[in-house]
């Protein structure tokens, strides 16, 4: 085996062993228990998206968080349609790449990396232009760390008579999101995020009636969102094969998480993992790139200090080394990394990483004394 070290990257990231025990098993797709785990799992999403097995449906996609993002942009979206797009980091920015490959009609909004997009700014927006049907927004942009408003934009979307779709990929399962209260009609999420299961599948929670609005959009044979709901919503056969391991580890990451105490408990653990990294990496030196009033509890992007030269490839062996990986910075004008705090790590970890970070400045300055 190679040497294990710890994630504080937001996703793939840490699970536990219990979680990776559950692959150890083949199993059938076919087979009715097996597709039984695939109708709980899609049950009790919907009850942590606090909303109703009536208004609401889960639809379970294979491949990575990505590949949900453009099964919805690519079948939600009609040709006779318009989609506003709400972007301050890259992964909204990518929302604008799928529309480009799948010829969706959209406009963009853009707002600066460090500032959310602003709920007035979209009202406006759809004010002037009636052609808008769809607005899309990333609740935590893992980009830079910063948490959007999607309760208060869910507001004027809902008010304008539009469809509101999220990408809450980093952050459902570790932040509350009243689904149906803040008038989201498509959440996208996946198995490696919050709800600590490994890399595989995304998922989408689906307004019903929108989703059934979509018929006839679809632009991709395998990534039809309506299709894949149907076979699912029949008995929980997905249309093709599906990563049955990754499926049965997730099922034992819902466990986990209700035994943990649910999405309240999961986030004051990660919220205390981000409040002791934001204060340990004060008193080294690094400030943070998003200000406190924006920051999640997902991951936090650190600017490289004041007089301190060094090369994070240097900085990253140097940890990993010690039992940590963290993450490059995502930002082309100034000097960052990132710190994810969610995955199976406590505030334990979070000491040793800053003992570590501690050791290596320390051993720098020795060496340019
Ligand atoms: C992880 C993530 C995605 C999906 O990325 P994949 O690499 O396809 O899993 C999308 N949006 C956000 C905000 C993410 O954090």
């Amino acid at each position: 085996m190679t040497q294990a070290y710890k994630l504080l990257t937001p996703g793939p990231l840490t699970t536990t062993d219990s979680v990776k025990r559950e692959m150890l098993v083949d199993r059938c797709t076919w087979d009715d228990d097996y597709k039984a785990v695939t109708q709980k799992i899609r049950r009790r999403l919907l009850e942590l998206a606090q909303v109703s097995e009536q208004e609401y449906t889960a639809v379970l996609m294979q491949g990575s968080g990505t590949f949900g993002v453009e099964s919805v942009l690519s079948s939600v979206v009609g040709a006779q349609d318009k989609l506003l797009i709400c972007s301050n980091g890259a992964y909204g920015e990518r929302q604008v790449q799928i529309c480009e490959w799948n010829r969706i009609p959209y406009a963009h909004y853009a707002e600066a990396y460090d500032k959310v997009p602003d709920a007035r700014k979209i009202a406006d927006i759809l004010a002037r232009d009636p052609s808008i049907t769809h607005v899309a927004m990333v609740h935590s942009e893992t980009t830079t760390g910063i948490l959007n408003d999607i309760q208060a934009v869910g507001a004027v979307v809902k008010a304008a008579g539009r469809t509101f779709i999220v990408d809450a990929m980093s952050s459902f399962g570790g932040v509350e999101i009243p689904v149906a209260d803040w008038g989201v009609d498509f959440l996208i999420s996946s198995a490696n995020k919050c709800i600590q299961g490994v890399p595989g599948f995304s998922f989408i929670l689906c307004r019903r009636a929108a989703l059934l609005a979509s018929e006839g959009k679809a632009r991709s044979l395998s990534l039809n969102l309506l299709d894949q709901w149907r076979g699912m919503e029949r008995d929980g056969k997905w249309r093709y094969t599906s990563p049955t391991h990754v499926v049965l580890a997730f099922s034992k990451a819902l466990e986990e998480l209700a035994e943990e105490g649910g999405i309240p408990a999961r986030h004051r653990r990660y919220a205390a993992n981000n409040r002791l990294l934001i204060e340990r990496m004060r008193q080294l030196g690094f400030a943070t790139y998003i200000g406190p009033e924006h920051q999640s509890p997902i991951i936090t992007t650190f600017c490289y200090p004041a007089g301190v030269s060094f090369r994070f490839p240097e900085f990253y062996q140097y940890i990993k080394a010690r039992g940590y990986a963290i993450y490059p910075g995502k930002l082309t004008e100034r000097d960052t990394f990132r710190i994810g705090t969610i995955g199976e790590v406590y505030e334990e970890d979070i000491e040793k990483l800053a003992a570590i970070i501690y050791d290596f400045l320390r051993e720098r300055k020795g060496e340019t004394a």
